[in-house]
């Protein structure tokens, strides 16, 4: 089953929720950057809140990007996502693995790590980005996430992230949800949506057991009558080019590519996102350090 994300509306102005299926989209993940499986819930989980925030975007240009820098051994977790569900994402220390905790969970938090920061950047290609931050509360990501929504957006907000990992280390199923209250909420709704969520499985195991998002958003919103707004296509993918790398070497200014040049006379760059290698000779070196004089 493909992966997509759902929006949704009640018809009383109370919720919008989003619901996605993200499991092949982590697995892809899980394979490029050969995560443990601790490393794997904690970069599925926060690759599956960005699909679903990148669905949240109003212009075609906009990208929004998630990261998790605490004080535990998986160092930075980011990833980034645009309004047409192409997402990526990389953690800083892919092989970190924790033993499980007491109740047989992946350590996730443990792993991120508490006393750092969650930081949202939402990039509108011309303007100044939006830059939002909050404290990293567990480490678990959707219990951060949600604290962020709350503290630095002012937007309560309902947010579930879960990952499955195989016996093999593959992805098994992922998915999630996040629930925005709207001002005009009523109490009453607010007492229905807590009692669904206090009820509700795992999304995780709703996903292994083959529900849907439209499955997951009846669940969730039992008592609700919803309306699905739209429904996007969600993938794994990297933007990154020869283009963007010379840039990037251009960036790190004339004395240093000099340096580059005379020290190494060839320069490798690897994409964080997808792995991918970018390899530049001295001509090639020479050259972006003539077209850096132009500047
Ligand atoms: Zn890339």
């Amino acid at each position: 089953m493909q992966d997509y994300v759902i929006r949704a509306m009640d018809d009383e102005g109370n919720i919008r929720v989003f619901v996605a299926k993200t499991t092949n989209l982590v697995n892809n993940a899980r394979n490029i950057h050969n995560t443990t499986p601790t490393a794997s819930a904690a970069l599925g989980r926060t690759l599956t809140a960005v699909t679903i925030m990148g669905t949240m975007l109003k212009n075609e240009r906009e990208t929004v990007s998630l990261q998790l820098k605490g004080a535990g051994p998986l160092g930075t977790v980011l990833a980034v996502a645009n309004s047409k569900g192409e997402v990526k994402g990389y953690v800083s220390n892919p092989s970190v693995d924790l033993p499980l905790k007491n109740n047989g969970k992946l350590d996730v938090g443990g792993a991120v790590g508490q006393n750092g920061k969650v930081t949202v950047i939402r990039d509108y290609g011309l303007k100044e980005p939006y830059i939002g931050q909050s404290d990293i509360v567990t480490g678990e990501i959707a219990e951060d996430l949600a604290n962020y929504y709350v503290y630095s957006e002012q937007q309560p907000s309902a947010v579930a992230l879960g990952v499955l990992v195989d016996r093999d280390t593959s992805i098994k199923a992922a998915g999630g949800y996040i629930i925005q209250v709207l001002p005009e909420a009523t109490d009453e709704a607010l007492d229905k949506l807590e009692a669904n969520l206090a009820n509700i499985e795992p999304v995780s195991s709703l996903i292994e057991k083959g529900y849907t998002p439209e499955d997951i958003l009846l669940n969730v919103c039992n008592g609700f009558k919803m309306d699905i707004k739209d429904k996007t296509s969600v993938k794994l993918t990297c933007d990154c080019s020869v283009e963007r790398m010379q840039k990037a070497l251009i960036a790190i200014g004339r004395e240093e590519l000099n340096k580059i040049i005379e020290e190494d006379g060839e320069a490798e760059l690897v994409c964080h996102f997808c792995n991918e290698k970018y390899k530049f000779n001295r001509d090639e070196l020479v050259s972006l350090l003539n077209e850096s004089d132009l500047k």
